[in-house]
């Protein structure tokens, strides 16, 4: 008898590329990725060394930017964040041959709309990109990007009707501090009374978690709020994917 597949697969890296100066494409091959074609969802969890000096092994999530099941690979894009942790790490110092297990997919994708609200910072652009390129090209919407600077702006292909608006932290001055925040704000009031929209809203844990309440009464099943990563400190990533 055939054991049934658990998604558990070991990948291998077989190019990494700089994309932009704080992000890093690796493609990762592997055996029969089938389960893992699918807009549904998105995400995986790769299973890697805890530092480069040990065996131990820890697990974070990442979204499939692109995938080939017939070539057998997946490119999956690493943010290089200052503070070193095993997912940047595994990423910054990849060399062909090098690892790592991966297992799903995992994760929600972006629910058919005619109006699609979708938000997020530099963790959340590989999902937002993956997203945008599916849609129909019919649809309408926004799409509210905030990264560190002009330089780490990746173009993606999204419908004529989606308009996208990049922020950049770096540039932005003390007293606009927050501009994300208030961006964000700004387009969810203007889809709050629209029943036909789609809201999927990715980032940092703080500025994450005070729109899931409310978003939950204006759109319940209509949006995905999720909390990628956390500022100072890590938080637990198995209760943070819906
Ligand atoms: C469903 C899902 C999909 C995701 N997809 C992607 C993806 O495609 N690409 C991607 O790059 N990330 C993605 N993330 C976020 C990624 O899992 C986290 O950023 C993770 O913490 C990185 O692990 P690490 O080992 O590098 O750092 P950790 O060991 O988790 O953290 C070490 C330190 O780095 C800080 N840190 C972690 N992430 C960042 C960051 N982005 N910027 C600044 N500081 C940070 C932490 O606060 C901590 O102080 C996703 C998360 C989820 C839940």
């Amino acid at each position: 008898m055939t054991a049934p597949d658990d998604g558990l697969r070991m990948m291998r890296v077989s190019a990494s590329t700089r994309i932009a100066p704080r992000m890093q494409r690796l493609r990762l091959e592997g055996e029969a990725l089938e389960r893992f074609d699918t807009t549904a969802n998105l995400h995986v969890r790769l299973h890697l060394p805890a530092s480069p000096a040990t065996a131990a092994v820890v697990t974070r999530y990442y979204t499939i930017r692109h995938i080939d099941t017939a070539a057998g690979w997946v490119d999956i894009d690493f943010v290089l964040h200052e503070a070193p942790g095993p997912g940047g790490d595994f990423a910054r110092l990849a060399k062909v041959g090098d690892i790592c297990g991966m297992s799903g997919p995992c994760g929600l994708g972006a629910k058919p709309a005619p109006f699609y609200l979708l938000a997020g910072d530099e963790t959340a652009l590989p999902a937002i990109a993956r997203i945008a390129e599916t849609l129909p090209v019919q649809a309408r919407g926004k799409i509210i990007l905030e990264i560190g600077g002009r330089e780490d702006q990746i173009d993606f292909r999204h419908p004529a009707g989606i308009a996208v608006s990049w922020l950049y932290r770096g540039e932005t001055a003390v007293e606009e501090q927050g501009l994300f925040t208030k961006n964000l704000a700004q387009a969810l009031a203007e889809v709050e009374s629209r029943r036909d929209s789609f809201v999927w809203i990715a980032g940092e844990y703080s500025a994450v978690m005070p729109l899931r309440t409310p978003l939950k009464r204006s759109h319940a099943k209509r949006s995905l709020c999720v909390p990628y990563w956390r500022a100072e400190g890590r938080f637990s990533q198995t209760s943070s994917v819906s």
